[in-house]
């Protein structure tokens, strides 16, 4: 060979060596990328033996590099599976396609773990494939809080479900004692009222207050859970004509306070009228009470969105401060003492549950010593898929 020749034989030589060095150094690159990842993978050869496995799937298995290498995936068997799933597994493989799934398989300490699986088929140049590849993530933690919040739910629910019985249980025989005491006050008060001292009528007094408020938290209780418990019954309601009732139970009030009372043209909207009913008295009876001494002024409007109806009642009352625009949906907050003015505290929770129970939402706007407006929305439309619906879609409606 002449000397040219060799130089030019030696450079080539060269020159493939250095993209060898180049290959070898990328391939420590992506084997060191694979052997960190925080997914566990591992490469086996066509008949399945283990041929490589990352450290996390070292990690999540409990096994050594060592003790996996050579044996199949069969190590990690669970048994929850059904034979015909690694059946379909491998059936998928061997056709060339992917395999997605989720896996529950064994720790070498017996111990179960759940992985989001996805096998791949590698073919060589020929398109023959060679061997497979498997790249897992561990969602044992995330199956484990999924189950423990659906557990919770659960166990919420039920305390739940028995709290309300036991709320309209408690309430509802609560009424009958209170009714005897309730007619043996009274009887008192007729009878014996400026006829004994001082003190005996003031302890009358008293007692038959006590009485009449005990009478409303009991009812205010029932309302709540009667909201509660009842199934929700949609149909076309006026509130035009729930209105008008609401007017009449509260035509005392109204006329004692020389309020004045006004609403536009109202919906029918489809729910259930006696939860309407207690919605507005609710709302109204409010705007009546929390007037700060003045002839109270209210109004009531609806106004048609996309989808839903929003309602609004606004007094020129005392206001509420904004820190406590969601407290008071909540049940027994107040933000007066009884002195002040009179009630439960559980008005707004009632109106809250209502509109809950329709599917809609209710918040408060207001400013301190200028008045409040409460809004409602009760949907519009989406109701005819609602699932507490039970009639079928009359033409009436808008
Ligand atoms: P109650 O009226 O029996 O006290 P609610 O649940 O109806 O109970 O109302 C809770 C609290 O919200 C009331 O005690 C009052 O402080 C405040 N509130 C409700 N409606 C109004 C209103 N229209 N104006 C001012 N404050 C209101």
């Amino acid at each position: 060979m002449r000397k040219a020749d060799l130089i030019k034989e030696l450079e080539i030589l060269r020159s493939d060596n250095e993209q060898i060095q180049k290959e070898r150094e990328n391939a420590r690159m992506f084997m060191s990328a694979i052997d960190q990842s925080s997914e566990s993978i591992f490469f086996t050869d066509i008949k399945g033996h283990i041929l490589y496995v990352n450290q996390t799937f070292e990690k999540n298995s409990g096994y050594t590099r060592d003790e996996l290498i050579g044996k199949t995936p069969r190590i990690l068997k669970s048994g929850v599976h059904p034979p015909g799933f690694y059946k379909e597994m491998w059936a998928t493989l061997l056709r060339g396609e992917v395999w997605r799934s989720h896996l529950t398989n064994k720790r070498k300490d017996g111990s179960l773990y759940h992985e989001d699986a996805n096998i791949a088929p590698v073919r060589n140049e020929q398109g023959k494939i060679t061997s497979f590849v498997s790249v897992k993530t561990d969602i044992t933690e995330l199956l484990e809080s999924q189950n423990y919040l659906r557990e919770m739910n659960a166990e919420l629910s039920r305390s739940n479900a028995e709290l309300e019985q036991f709320a309209y249980v408690a309430s509802h025989d609560l009424q009958e004692p209170l009714r005897s005491v309730s007619s043996c006050m009274q009887l008192l008060e007729k009878r014996y009222l400026g006829k004994l001292d001082e003190r005996a009528d003031e302890f009358i007094r008293h007692a038959v207050e006590a009485c009449h408020r005990m009478r409303n938290l009991i009812d205010g209780l029932l309302s709540l859970s009667r909201v509660q418990a009842t199934a929700t019954n949609l149909v076309p309601t006026d509130t035009e004509d729930i209105l008008n009732q609401v007017y009449a139970n509260l035509a005392h009030s109204i006329k004692a306070t020389e309020a004045t009372v006004s609403h536009e043209s109202l919906p029918v909207v489809f729910a259930n009228s006696q939860m309407l009913i207690h919605l507005f008295q609710n709302l109204i009876s409010n705007a009546l009470k929390f007037s700060g001494g003045q002839p109270p002024v209210v109004r009531v409007r609806a106004e048609r969105k996309k989808d839903h109806w929003l309602f609004s009642v606004s007094d020129q009352g005392i206001g509420i401060e904004k820190s406590y625009f969601d407290r008071i949906f909540h049940l027994f907050q107040r933000l007066h003492t009884r002195e002040e003015y009179s009630g439960t505290g559980l008005g707004l929770a009632i109106c809250l549950k209502v509109v809950e129970r329709h599917g809609g939402n209710i918040w408060v706007e207001s400013t301190l010593g200028k008045g409040s407006t409460f809004f409602f929305t009760l949907p519009a439309v989406s109701l005819w898929s609602h699932p507490s619906s039970d009639i079928a879609k009359p033409s009436t409606l808008p």
